[in-house]
């Protein structure tokens, strides 16, 4: 196993990454910014040094300062966390470079991943089907760019290669429009992602948001850990996500499943990573794949019983998969909501202190988080402070649970999203299973 490492992120999943740490005998060191000093990991930790002041620039995305941790404590590997340098191809590769290990994929494998046209192209190769699009960039020939569109049909939707964090699309319903508005894409993409390449998808209107984890080794060997749902969306955020997908069969699971397994020994994929699509008609298109653990990693554990960041650690030790596909059986359902420092209604950002805690508890209730009696939440990072998440035998009692549990959940001295979560689990279509990914803004009138 590894001896040592470094974690470089902040918050519940700096937390989450320590107790796999504790539980496999790895020794940790958080590398925390100024302003997270009293963060629960930073407390727990075997070590912990101070990489900078609070703004992100300066503390977690600063990359020679991170890797000095790492020299300074010995440690063998630095774990990303998601977020700030998790899909940063250079960092992973300055990681590599330092004689550390980078808990996750090769750096090539996150380039590759990373630039939207050539992980298409990638997945096209691999058989995991892709949304009808362009086949690469788009040039300056305007009657070719006319024709593609023609040929997808409209509505089509402009997407910049390195875009990201739902910048950087936009959607076009006519010939009257596309030139002007590729020229637009072309020049903002430019601008925010020093890369002008942009191609072009059909639009789908009424989509699903579903995605399925996988998890591979160095050894050959790759799985997938069946999909999940994060269609409740605002901004392109995940606010609730479940697994697995209402609807979604096990012939479809199956199918889908393991074609993304087998891309990934395709593309010799090393670690966790998640395939997203949209799923419309009972079809899946494939639309980006992160290649690092996410947020809602943890339905995916309630209901496969398998420790993803343990085995984010093991396969970063050299060792293979402690499981094969035949392994893997879903349990039940559960469902996660995110609980955001900002305002129920307006979503304005509520940092500072929160005076008292209380945490739900009880039969299938699980609670990811770093706050604490008396913690300030700083003005500084993403304003998520905890995951609840909720497993049952069915839908029906996950969701029953997950109703009992917002009920018992106290956060007091800033404002909180309990009540949207409230609102949500009660929703008629939300219970009902397979709502779009408008649907929450349709809801909340935005
Ligand atoms: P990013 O890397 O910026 O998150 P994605 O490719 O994952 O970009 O797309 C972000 C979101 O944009 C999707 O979750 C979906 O809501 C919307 N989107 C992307 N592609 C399409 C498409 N072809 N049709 C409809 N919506 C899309």
């Amino acid at each position: 196993m590894l001896d040592k490492i470094v974690i470089a992120n902040r918050g519940e999943i700096a937390l989450r990454i320590l107790r796999a740490c504790k539980e496999l005998g790895v020794k940790t060191v958080a590398a925390y910014s100024e302003g997270d000093r009293d963060l629960k990991h930073v407390l727990l930790a075997d070590e912990s040094v101070c990489i900078g002041p609070p703004p992100s620039v300066d503390s977690y995305l600063n990359v020679p300062a991170i890797i000095s941790v790492a020299e300074v404590t010995d440690a063998v590997a630095i774990h990303p966390g998601y977020g700030f340098l998790s899909e940063n191809a250079d960092f992973a590769e300055r990681v590599e470079q330092s004689g550390f290990i980078f808990i996750g994929p090769r750096a090539e494998t996150i380039r590759v991943m990373g630039d939207k046209v050539s992980a298409i192209r990638a997945m096209k190769k691999a058989g995991v089907p892709c949304v009808p699009g362009s086949d690469g960039p788009l040039n300056e020939d305007r009657e070719r760019n006319l024709r593609i569109a023609n040929e997808i049909g409209y509505p089509v939707i402009l997407k910049a290669s390195g875009g990201g964090g739902g910048r950087g699309m936009r959607v076009v319903h006519s010939d009257a429009t596309l030139i002007h508005s590729i020229a637009l894409t072309k020049a903002e993409a430019g601008s925010s992602f020093g890369n002008d390449m942009v191609y072009m998808e059909k639009y789908l209107e009424n989509p699903r948001h579903v995605e399925f984890q996988v998890i591979a080794d160095e050894h050959g060997h790759a799985v997938h850990l069946c999909e999940r749902d994060c269609s409740m969306q605002r901004r392109h955020q995940k606010v609730v996500e479940e697994a697995p997908a209402p609807g979604i069969t096990n012939k479809q699971r199956k199918e889908i499943g393991e074609r993304c397994a087998t891309a990934c020994i395709e593309i010799g994929y090393r670690g966790a990573g998640t395939f997203e699509f949209l799923y419309q008609d009972d079809e899946f298109y494939f639309i980006e794949m992160n290649t690092r653990v996410q947020v809602e990693h943890p339905v995916t554990e309630m209901i496969t019983g398998i420790d993803i960041v343990r085995e984010q650690l093991r396969v970063a030790a050299g060792e293979p998969l402690s499981f094969q596909q035949k392994d893997i059986k879903i349990t039940g359902h559960a469902i996660e909501c995110r609980i955001n420092a900002e305002d129920a209604k307006t979503f304005m950002p509520s940092p500072g202190k929160i005076n008292q805690y209380h945490s739900p508890g009880g039969p299938g209730i699980r609670v990811d988080t770093h706050i604490y009696d008396g913690y300030v939440v700083p003005p500084y990072y993403d304003s998520m402070i905890a995951k609840l998440i909720a497993h049952g035998d069915s839908r029906e009692s996950a969701l029953a649970r997950m109703r009992t549990a917002l009920g018992e959940m106290v956060i007091d001295g800033i404002r909180c999203n309990i009540e949207l979560h409230e609102d949500i689990m009660r929703d008629a279509s939300f219970c009902e299973g397979g709502t779009n990914i408008h649907y929450l803004e349709k809801k909340l009138g935005i």
